[in-house]
């Protein structure tokens, strides 16, 4: 490959790379992407997605113009609403009122017309059934928020949207990993990037940095997170190493959000070290809130009920990693096995079964035996039979009298037969990086757009602090990237 000009260049080929690109090009600027993997690990995170999305909905009416219903389906299924008050609460609740209000305000603002955008451009999107809802008296009804999904998950949102680039005449380039910014007296103006070993310099009016967080940097996630972090498998690619953050920092860009927090869940024990495509995303283990985890000690130590998996899942991977030797096992009896989500029937994952609880005990690897049956006696006279139990709901079928408590789906678990699952902590992404305005520009530290820099998806700090909605990383990477690849578009056609 040799040096290129471009108007706008759009560093990494994910999700919030794609709509930055897509966004650019109408703006008339002719635009490319550079994209870090080989083809076959194309599209960062983004791939290893469900493609779970959190966009604002008022009803079916809303849901008809992201995908395709039936009549039965739009009569017999309860898919609820969601609305921007219901969004901007789980955002607050979530990040402890930390979350940045422009850029909130922008991200559920632009939600639902970025997703009809999306689909202009030839995106997909379908019904979350599978994970997002239960059937309640033979009828399925959506919990949550989250009703939309991308069709074909990560995989199919990433081909689609790289289909929709190669219309648009947007080249990829494989294997081209920007290492450092250009920049002229202040302003930016291309990248020098690594294609198979060499160095190549490629011109750009405008630069988009959309090439994710430190997530697969060890070193950076011991320095930012804290110890331990370096023993933390990688949910994803292994190619966001916080080059676009690091490059960007360089040149006096300023940093912004939860440097120190990250989003990380209960992941499969003997998961490989960075994501494998294969899996995807069933290496998580999210039914924890229908039953209760054990640590080495044999020793309950969270509240697995305490909110929908949605609002809990996110930041539980750091507590498991706090435990002793970074694991927990999940435990559940025959009342809750039909209920667990489908990543609980893949083939490769770390599980027990027993049909009494004392054989389950000798099978649960490092875990204190004595205790664990200690445990599960308290649990079992703890829980409040007499409040029902409806796993579509927060039921308030909670524990009496532990130390540590469960707030809703409380079971007794005395039912054979019995299953365990082995999880530590899976880190998906890191929280922490660069500080954009409501254009999308970069910002550097005295608080001015640093000309010709933009930037989109993982790496803008400030959305999201200790913990995160589920579907709201695609969103938030599509809305920004859109805004970064309008503003880019629009400087450019300023200086022409
Ligand atoms: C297993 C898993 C499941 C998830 N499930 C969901 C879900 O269901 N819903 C949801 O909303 N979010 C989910 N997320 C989070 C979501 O994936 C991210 O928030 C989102 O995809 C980030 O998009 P992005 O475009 O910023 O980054 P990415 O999709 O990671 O894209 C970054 C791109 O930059 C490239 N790159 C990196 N460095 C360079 C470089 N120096 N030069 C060039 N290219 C570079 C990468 O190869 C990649 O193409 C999940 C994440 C994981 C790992």
């Amino acid at each position: 490959m040799d040096d290129f000009q471009v108007d706008v260049l759009v560093v990494g080929a994910g999700n919030a790379a794609a709509c930055a690109a897509l966004a650019a090009r109408e703006t008339g600027a002719s635009v490319a992407m550079l994209e870090a993997a080989p083809e076959a690990e194309r599209g960062g995170n983004s791939t290893y997605t469900a493609g779970a999305m959190r966009v604002v909905f008022h009803g079916v009416d809303d849901l008809v113009q992201l995908y395709d219903l039936t009549e039965d389906e739009k009569r017999d299924v309860d898919f609820g609403s969601y609305t921007a008050d219901e969004y901007l609460d789980d955002m607050g609740r979530v990040t402890n009122y930390r979350c940045d209000p422009e850029l909130t305000d922008i991200l559920i603002g632009r939600s639902f017309e970025t997703m009809k955008w999306m689909r202009s451009k030839g995106v997909r999107f379908q019904p979350s059934y599978g994970r997002q809802a239960f059937k309640v008296n033979g009828k399925y009804k959506f919990w949550g928020g989250l009703a939309v999904e991308a069709w074909g998950g990560g995989p199919g949102l990433v081909d689609l949207e790289h289909k929709a680039a190669i219309k648009a005449g947007i080249p990829i380039h494989y294997e081209t990993a920007a290492v450092s910014l250009i920049e002229e007296d202040g302003v930016v103006r291309g990248v020098i990037a690594r294609h198979k070993g060499r160095k190549i310099r490629i011109g750009a009016k405008a630069v988009v940095l959309a090439c994710g967080g430190f997530e697969s940097n060890a070193e950076m996630r011991t320095r930012y997170l804290g110890p331990t972090w370096d023993l933390a498998k990688v949910r994803g690619t292994r190619f966001n190493t916080g080059a676009g953050i690091n490059m960007a920092l360089a040149i006096g860009a300023k940093p912004h959000g939860n440097w120190s927090g990250g989003h990380a869940v209960g992941w499969d024990m003997n998961a490989p070290e960075f994501g494998d495509l294969d899996v995807g995303d069933n290496f998580q283990k999210h039914s924890y809130p229908l039953g209760i985890m054990v640590n080495a000690n044999g020793l309950r130590f969270v509240d697995e009920g305490a909110d929908f998996r949605n609002y809990t899942y996110a930041k539980y991977g750091a507590v498991i990693l706090a435990q002793p030797q970074q694991f927990a096992w999940q435990i559940f009896d025959s009342k809750v096995l039909d209920k667990l989500r489908d990543e609980y029937r893949i083939k490769r994952m770390t599980k027990v079964r027993a049909d009494t609880i004392e054989e389950l005990a000798t099978k649960l690897e490092g875990v204190n035996q004595e205790q664990f049956l200690k445990t599960i006696k308290e649990w079992n006279a703890a829980v409040m039979t007499d409040v029902p139990f409806n796993p579509a709901v927060k039921d308030g079928r909670g524990t009496r009298g532990l130390a540590v408590p469960k707030s809703n789906w409380a079971n007794t678990i005395d039912q054979a037969p019995f299953e365990a699952y082995a999880v530590t902590c899976g880190l998906t992404f890191t929280f922490g990086g660069l500080k954009i305005t409501n254009e999308g520009e970069v910002e550097n530290t005295d608080g001015q757009p640093i000309p010709g820099l933009f930037a989109a998806g993982e790496l803008v700090g400030g959305l999201f602090y200790h913990n995160y909605p589920g579907g709201t990383g695609l969103v938030s990477g599509a809305v920004l990237g859109k805004l970064a690849g309008d503003g880019a578009g629009k400087y450019v056609a300023g200086k022409n």
